[in-house]
């Protein structure tokens, strides 16, 4: 499947049971598949460079109990807190991202309307499994398809035209 190209079709803020294209609908450049990715390719650069400090940390401890190559030990030390810098920046972004798109999804904030007890949004159906992503089968007028849980991939919700706040 290419991404942005998965039909689907909404009962959230779109009458009928027409099909939709996922990018007409969420974003004119970015359908939900590749925010997903995006969220997954930003979670292996976090887990990648959190190990690449553990790795250059155990290099400095070692030079610090040997202090045989000062110069390497500097070195080492300098790259340790650029890569530090660079996950407290990236840590920082995907906080801002996920205090963002909580609020969607709390009960006790501003929960949306199609968010089921499950975790699942019943405003979006996808018609193929996306891999990977924690998805619910259902029947839509004699068709399979497949409704995501938030939830779990709650970055969906970030930019969703779809989103209703209860009460309002
Ligand atoms: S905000 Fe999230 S739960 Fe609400 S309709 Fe959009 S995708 Fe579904």
């Amino acid at each position: 499947m290419k991404v942005g190209s998965t039909n689907f079709s909404s009962k959230g803020g779109v009458s009928g049971a027409r099909v939709y294209k996922v990018y007409e609908l969420i974003s004119g450049y970015e359908s939900p598949r590749s925010r997903l990715r995006q969220a997954v390719e930003l979670a292996d650069k976090l887990e990648e460079l959190a190990s690449k400090i553990r790795a250059l940390e155990e290099q400095v401890s070692k030079l610090q109990s040997s202090l045989s190559n000062v110069r390497a030990l500097e070195e080492l030390t300098g790259e340790v807190s650029r890569l530090r810098k660079e996950v407290e920046k990236l840590n920082d972004g995907i906080e801002w991202i996920r205090r963002s798109v909580s609020r969607r999804l709390r009960d006790d904030h501003n929960r949306c309307i199609w968010l089921d007890g499950d975790g699942y949004c019943t405003a979006w159906y996808y018609s193929e499994k996306l891999e990977g992503c924690d998805m619910r089968p259902d029947t839509v007028g004699g068709r399979t398809v497949y409704m995501l849980n938030v939830r779990k991939h709650p970055l969906i919700c970030v930019a969703c035209p779809s989103y209703k706040p209860r009460g309002y």
